[in-house]
């Protein structure tokens, strides 16, 4: 990548980048076969290990982290996310949900359940789960059915719901739940997010999605029943779940916004070879206009892509957090996931035939697992309603 397209970064965070390039060049590439045609978990898993093992499921966290880097942060952790991307999509999900689930630990776990939970999962031996979305509430999470109820007797939290689409469940070895405590409280403020180990009696895993792309990502539902945890499982305090999940979300859509350039990438350097090699009608198919003209709104559109994820990044790395970066935050997921949408299927149109079929590249899986990108982690509406909450405030939108 060229000093123009990623002038957002500075050049520590393009030695990084370098970096982190061979490394997934070792770990990830030759197991990226495993993972697409095996649907491999275990390949999956061997890379986050060895990543963990690597010190790069710290750059969140600048106590814990012992690399070179002077300022880890946001910044890392979503070029790490866009450069695994553009090798394998799988990969991407599971560091983001590594993340997401790290990110409450450290910030709003009492001390001992940090020590326990979180240590593993950032070294790669652990892999956890976030459950947020349920039956009849995905976009809509104040409609969340779960309820947790504290047994006074016991000093322990009671959980009761059905979470479907969660990455990782069944494999996971912790859980961060969502889950009203006060159904009393007025919207959003009666949820709460509990810390759940695997292995928990009543924790049960019915179903496992098959999914049009997404190779070796594990997403099933995660049904709880008289699920107990101890007191101090609970993150933060009582009814700031909604809190929790709103921080979450915020540098989960960054790392997202990465992993929709490494897809867009990918798709345009596929898009890129072959316009410069077919020949048709007795001249390179790129020389076509509306073959070029396609080249240019690809390359617009991943630039665009690039810097508003970058923005978002270096924000957050700014101290800019809450209800400040959803805007950005939101941007660059939108614009970051509908561009990887828009450039795998060019990417296709433009290879014609050999866009749809197994033999030639990764056309068709990119633009397979792409189509996932404008749905998880909020999908491209409820970022359009969030940024244009912003920007009318004196309106309150028409959900
Ligand atoms: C592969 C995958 C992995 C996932 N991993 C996780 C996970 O680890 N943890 C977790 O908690 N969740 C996870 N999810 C769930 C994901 O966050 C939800 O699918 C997403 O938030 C959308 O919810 P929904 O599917 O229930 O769609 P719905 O909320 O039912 O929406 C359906 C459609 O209607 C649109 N829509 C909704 N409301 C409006 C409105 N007011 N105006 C206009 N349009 C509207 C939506 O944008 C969408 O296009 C995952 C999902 C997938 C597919």
């Amino acid at each position: 990548m060229s000093r123009v397209q990623d002038f957002i970064l500075d050049e520590e965070d393009r030695r990084f980048r370098a970096e982190i390039r061979d490394f997934l060049a070792r770990e990830l590439a030759p197991r990226a076969a495993a993972i697409e045609d095996d649907d491999s978990w275990d390949a999956v898993k061997a890379v986050v290990h060895a990543l963990g093992k690597a010190g790069y499921l710290k750059l969140m966290f600048r106590d814990l982290y012992r690399g070179w880097l002077t300022k880890p942060g946001l910044t890392h952790a979503t070029i790490l996310s866009e450069e695994a991307a553009a090798i394998n999509y799988a990969f991407e999900t599971t560091i983001g949900t590594a993340l997401s689930c790290a990110y409450p630990l450290h910030r709003y776990a009492k001390d001992e359940i940090r020590e326990r939970y979180l240590g593993d999962i950032i070294a790669g031996r652990t892999v956890g789960a976030i459950g947020v979305t349920e039956p009849s509430a995905g976009s809509d999470t104040s409609r969340l059915q779960t309820r947790i109820t504290f047994d006074e007797a016991r000093q322990e939290w009671v959980l009761n719901g059905l979470k479907r689409y969660i990455s990782n469940a069944s494999v996971a070895d912790v859980y961060i739940m969502y889950g009203i405590t006060d159904p009393g409280a007025p919207p959003g403020k009666g949820l709460s997010a509990i810390v759940v180990p695997a292995g928990r009696p009543g924790l049960s895993f019915p179903r496992r999605y098959t999914f049009m792309g997404r190779r070796g990502c594990v997403v099933g539902e995660v049904e709880m029943r008289d699920v107990r945890v101890p007191r101090d499982h609970i993150l933060g305090e009582p009814g700031q779940g909604t809190r929790i999940m709103v921080s979450m979300f915020n540098f989960e859509r960054t790392i997202l916004g990465g992993t929709g350039v490494g897809v867009s990438r990918s798709a345009f350097k596929i898009a890129q070879d072959h316009a410069q090699t077919r020949e048709v009608f007795g001249q390179k198919l790129g020389a076509k206009q509306l073959i070029w003209s396609t080249i240019a709104e690809m390359s617009w559109r991943i630039d665009a892509a690039e810097l508003l994820t970058y923005r978002a990044a270096k924000l957050y790395d700014a101290g800019i957090t809450g209800k400040e970066l959803a805007k950005p935050a939101a941007m660059a997921k939108l614009v970051a996931t509908e561009t990887a949408v828009y450039c795998a299927d060019k990417a296709v149109q433009i290879l014609g035939g050999d866009g749809i079929t197994k033999e030639y590249g990764r056309a068709e899986q990119l633009y397979r697992d792409a189509r996932a990108l404008p749905i998880v982690g909020g999908t491209s509406d409820m970022a359009r309603y969030l940024i244009a909450s912003t920007d009318l405030p004196t309106l309150k939108p028409n959900l």
